[in-house]
């Protein structure tokens, strides 16, 4: 299936190595020493821009992993995002970081913030590798932000289409015909 899917590239493994050096450099200056980042990555789409963050970031971290659910023809904001697999680490007292591959409404990282603030971290902030913020629907800060980019289905570096594409070294747009319609619930990231 997936040779039959157009792709067009938006962004090179050359231009998403350079950002990630860049955007580890201002997560590095944004914590005080002795404040290393606890790093939760949303599954899966963000495991290998954190795979590379975590390298470029010239300091101690720790690492845990959540998965959630999106019902995308769904837009009641409780009802919209459910919980696949929780932390494995408490949040109390940490400088937590959300690494995300991509807000696009804005539903994800609204509930995501939402449920960690209740856990009382010591700070809670989020670095997305791209932001499609002509798609928001709800307000969410982004402290850290990779590209912001147009409303067009993007694949690879971990995203996926139907599970397929997360390998490709770079960013490219799948073509319109091919992609799921939004409408179609439930996905998981
Ligand atoms: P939200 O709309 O809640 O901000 O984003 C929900 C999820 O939809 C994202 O975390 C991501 O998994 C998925 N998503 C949104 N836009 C795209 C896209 O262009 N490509 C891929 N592969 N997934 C997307």
């Amino acid at each position: 299936m997936s040779d039959r899917l157009p792709l067009k590239v938006l962004l090179t493994a050359g231009q998403i190595r350079d950002r990630v050096r860049e955007l580890a450099a201002d997560i590095n200056r944004s914590y005080p020493a002795g404040r290393d980042p606890h790093l939760v990555s949303v599954l899966k789409g963000s495991v290998i821009f954190l795979a590379d963050l975590v390298r470029a970031l010239d300091r101690p971290v720790t690492i845990d992993f959540v998965m959630v659910s999106s019902y995308r023809g769904d837009t009641r904001s409780s009802g919209r995002v459910t919980l696949v697999k929780d932390l494995d680490i408490g949040l109390t007292d940490r400088d937590v970081l959300i690494v995300e591959d991509i807000v696009d409404t804005g539903q994800t990282l609204w509930w995501l913030l939402d449920n960690f603030r209740a856990r009382q971290p010591r700070s809670l902030r989020t670095v997305s590798l791209l932001d499609k913020r002509s798609r928001r629907t709800v307000e969410v800060d982004i402290e850290h932000v990779g590209f912001a980019i147009e409303d067009r289905f993007v694949v690879g570096y971990g995203l996926d289409y139907a599970e397929q594409f997360r390998q490709l070294p770079y960013i490219a747009v799948l073509n319109q015909q091919g992609r799921q319609r939004r409408e179609d619930p439930p996905s998981t990231k």
